[in-house]
């Protein structure tokens, strides 16, 4: 479970995150809304350890991301798609990930098959199309078989085959019991993945609910959406 509680975050006068508190729950996939520059990515960011909080915390199963023995096999997590050195191979990038971790060598290759990238494994990640830096992205998210799924914007770039299988990858894991936090700008995506959201807007909570009771009465989540944030 992903446990946020006052987050805050402040970058000179800008207030990024809000005293932000939610828990995302497991056997779920929980949207992550809010218009650009709503403080999703920042919060993200500090979920994971990247960015320090000016206020508050994030927990994971009750720990900070920093004291996470094997991080990849409690956290898959995509922030950027391009997040492998242009110059390294596809294949290269992941085995350095999963050495780091204690992961074997023949879960790359499952990794690089699962997302659709076994025949281009060899190839640098540099030459990759914006769909295909997604799929590696998601591919190191994948590599510790971890319980927390963390996806920023993952169907970014990612063609209609992609986007089917994607959806369906995550259903799959929280069938599975595990936990998936998908921050989306895309609210039809969005209403076909997640069973629950959290909403933010100018880095405080809107809504933390289902998506069945956040749309109640309007006549779709864009709309509702669109209410919630006074646009
Ligand atoms: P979102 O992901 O919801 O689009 P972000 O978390 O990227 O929002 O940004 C929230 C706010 O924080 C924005 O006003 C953004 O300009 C600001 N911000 C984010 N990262 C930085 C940074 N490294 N330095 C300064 N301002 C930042």
């Amino acid at each position: 479970m992903i446990v946020v509680e006052e987050l805050s975050k402040r970058y000179g006068r800008t207030v990024a995150v809000d005293g932000l508190s939610f828990a995302v729950r497991p056997g779920c996939v929980t949207g992550f809304l809010g218009p650009n520059g709503a403080g999703k990515s920042t919060t993200m960011r500090m979920i994971l350890g990247l960015d320090r909080p000016s206020g508050g915390r994030a927990r994971i199963d009750g720990r900070p991301y920093e004291a996470l023995d094997r991080p990849l096999c409690a956290v898959g997590a995509m922030l950027e798609g391009r997040s492998a050195h242009p110059g390294r191979r596809a294949r290269h990038h992941l085995l350095y990930l999963a050495r780091s971790n204690g992961i074997s060598d023949r879960r790359v290759d499952e990794v690089l098959e699962l997302v659709g990238l076994a025949g281009d494994a060899r190839r640098r990640a540099g030459g990759f199309s914006l769909g295909m830096a997604q799929r590696l992205g998601l591919a190191a998210a994948l590599l510790g078989d971890p319980p927390i799924l963390l996806l920023d914007e993952p169907v970014n770039g990612l063609d209609p085959e992609g986007v089917h299988w994607l959806r369906a990858l995550l259903k799959g894991y929280a069938a599975q019991g595990r936990t998936v936090l998908v921050s989306s700008h895309l609210m039809a995506e969005t209403a076909l993945t997640a069973d629950r959201l959290v909403v933010i807007s100018r880095g405080r909570l809107v809504a933390d609910a289902t998506v069945d009771e956040f749309v109640a009465g309007a006549p779709s989540l864009e709309a509702a959406f669109l209410l919630a944030v006074g646009r």
